[in-house]
């Protein structure tokens, strides 16, 4: 080290200057407009693709939309969903169980693109947890719930996408 830059060291060490550089740094973020919130009672803006908990969805008469086709299963690169299909009575073929392990599910998106009727969807929610084994595992009931619950908001996020579908 040449002896101009021990001065200069020995000059930035004695008047503090890299402390007042921090402090300066600190003291902007101080006054500028903060970006932390308080979570949960604030929330930061959401996308109306935002792609959280699954949710199958109903028509407005109240029949289940998914038709048994197995495309999400099929497409589905962390083989997160299982499928049992049987035909009904008026001849139209239905689910008798949609399990998704959510343990398994990378929230790619790729069984929503896939479905032909918009029946399974990624809903705005993102704050679910389990505790106990199992309690990631979601059967078709529960889907159902979540979309019963939320039908409003899918749908509304659904028409502001159409365009780009
Ligand atoms: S979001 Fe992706 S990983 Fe998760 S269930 Fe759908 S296709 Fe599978
Ligand atoms: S959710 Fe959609 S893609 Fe999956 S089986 Fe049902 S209709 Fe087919």
């Amino acid at each position: 080290m040449n002896i101009k830059k021990q001065i200069i060291g020995l000059i930035k060490g004695l008047s503090l200057y890299e402390l007042l550089l921090g402090l300066g740094l600190t003291g902007r973020y101080f006054f500028s407009k903060k970006v932390t919130i308080q979570y949960p009672e604030e929330k930061t803006p959401q996308s109306p693709r935002f792609r959280g908990l699954h949710a199958l969805r109903r028509y407005p008469n109240g029949e289940e939309r998914c038709i048994a086709c197995k495309l999400c299963e099929a497409v589905c690169p962390a083989m997160a969903i299982t499928i049992e299909s049987e035909m009904r009575e008026d001849n139209t073929r239905r689910t008798t169980r949609y399990d998704i392990d959510l343990t398994k599910c990378i929230f790619c998106g790729f069984c929503e693109e896939s479905c032909p009727v918009d029946s399974i969807v990624e809903t705005r929610i993102l704050d679910y947890h389990g505790e106990e084994r199992g309690d990631l595992l979601y059967n078709k009931e529960m889907l159902l719930e979540v979309g019963d619950q939320y039908e409003k908001i899918i749908q509304a996020d659904r028409e502001k996408e159409a365009k780009y579908r």
